[in-house]
């Protein structure tokens, strides 16, 4: 698998996102030469709420207490539908909120400190497969390898050129800001400083959500539907927001700005063919209800790495296997299928129900679909809770 030719790699990372990062950090601890093109420079704008998963640190062998940046654990998530807001609480740790321009530039440094070649301001414009090799081009320069890793995102040039798209995609369409406020004052805002706080739009086609994560106050929303609706959603929550004092009219936050990408649905993009493999939101691989889209980019470099390492040449055959070992790749899970099925007028009925259950919503919604869920990977605190049983929990609900 070694080559010796300055412009010639063993595998080329197309994108320095949480997957492409994590891609190349296993590759090049495992001794493969790893070039890594990124079109932005790091630390660069990201949209995103920026909240992950305790199973997204034990996938990044990263402890919390180790991780240097902005850092925000909770143990309790509000869940707002109408007039109605319900709250529920782990007795541990459920999830953290990360900064994201911080926690990718992170990663980045951590696959070029474990040897990884890092071209930052490289964005790939053309790339081919000749006598099986991919010739792959940025910026005026030629790399060559036998293998590529599309982590370039949702618009992934990889993705595109070897036509994995999917045409009956389903695509969310997302609307975000993220303005540093300062902790003192977020405290002033809301009585749940450093607890998500989502909103379930009413036709249940997307949520919107406040996340205060130490001084950084970060608003948006997400839905299945268009650009235009979209912002139409915004709207009615920013009123929302300013009505009950969360948001001050006189704050000023950062400008909204939109981003799309692409969820796990019954018509997945084409992961892999010859010279090629794709990981995260490159492949499709967001979860259906809540687009968590950091973990699945994390355990699908994991994965391409290893299908790479292991298999060589013949990885882009061994990685789908690997990839639905792992994640639902092409499945969508049993609440994604029945919403696909029933009338929409059932589906929010059904899904009413579920918000109004403590054990359903906990269960299928936050724990399910969003992943909220204390693990032993969380801090020394709650390891020794855990090691006492399963977490417990608790519902209130505030009218
Ligand atoms: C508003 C919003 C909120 C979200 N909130 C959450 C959340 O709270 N939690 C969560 O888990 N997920 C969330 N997601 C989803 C999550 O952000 C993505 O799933 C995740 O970023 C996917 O990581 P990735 O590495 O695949 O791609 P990205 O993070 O998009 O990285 C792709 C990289 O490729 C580079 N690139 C693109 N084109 C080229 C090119 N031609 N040449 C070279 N480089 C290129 C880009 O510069 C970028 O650095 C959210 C998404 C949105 C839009």
């Amino acid at each position: 698998m070694l080559s010796t030719a300055a412009s010639t790699w063993d595998a080329i990372v197309v994108g320095g996102g949480p997957a492409g990062s994590t891609a190349a950090w296993d590759l090049a601890r495992r001794g493969a030469r790893v070039l890594v093109l990124d079109a932005a420079r790091f630390p660069r704008v990201k949209l995103c709420a920026g909240w992950v998963t305790p199973a997204v640190w034990q996938a990044l062998e990263l402890a919390p207490a180790d991780y240097p940046h902005t850092l925000q654990p909770f143990s309790r998530v509000t869940l707002a539908l109408d007039a109605e807001v319900r709250e529920t609480c782990w007795d541990t740790t459920a999830g953290y909120g990360i900064v994201r321009s911080e926690f990718d530039a992170h990663l980045l440094e951590r696959a070029r400190r474990a040897g990884a070649t890092v071209r930052e301001g490289a964005r790939v414009d053309d790339l081919d497969l000749h006598d099986r090799r991919m010739v792959v081009r940025s910026g005026g320069l030629e790399d060559t390898a036998p293998l590529v890793i599309g982590a370039g995102g949702h618009h992934c040039p990889v993705a595109r050129r070897f036509g994995a798209i999917a045409t009956e995609e389903a695509v969310v369409v997302a609307r975000e800001s993220e303005t540093h406020v300062g902790a003192a004052v977020l405290r002033g805002l809301t009585p749940r400083h450093g607890t998500p706080e989502l909103f379930v739009e009413p036709d249940f086609r997307g949520y919107g959500w406040t996340f205060t994560k130490g001084d950084f106050l970060n608003v948006g929303i997400g839905a299945l539907t268009s650009g235009r609706d979209l912002h139409a959603r915004c709207d009615r929550m920013v009123e929302r927001l300013h009505a009950d004092g969360r948001l001050p009219a006189s704050l000023e936050i950062q400008p909204f700005k939109g981003h799309a990408y692409a969820i796990q649905t019954s018509h997945p993009r084409r992961i892999a063919g010859p010279g090629f493999l794709l990981a995260g939101d490159a492949a499709g691989l967001a979860r259906g209800i809540s687009g968590e889209g950091i973990g699945p980019a994390i355990e699908s470099g994991l994965l391409a790495a290893r299908a790479v390492a292991e298999h060589g040449s013949d990885a882009p055959g061994a990685y789908p296997h690997l990839l639905r070992s792992r994640l639902r790749h092409g499945r969508q899970s049993a609440l994604g299928r029945l919403a696909d099925r029933l009338p929409h007028a059932w589906v929010e009925h059904a899904a009413r129900c579920v918000v109004g259950s403590a054990a359903l919503r906990r269960r299928w919604i936050l724990e399910g679909a969003f992943g909220m869920r204390p693990s032993h990977a969380t801090a020394v605190r709650d390891q020794a809770q855990m090691s006492t049983g399963a977490a417990t929990w608790r519902e209130t609900t505030h009218e």
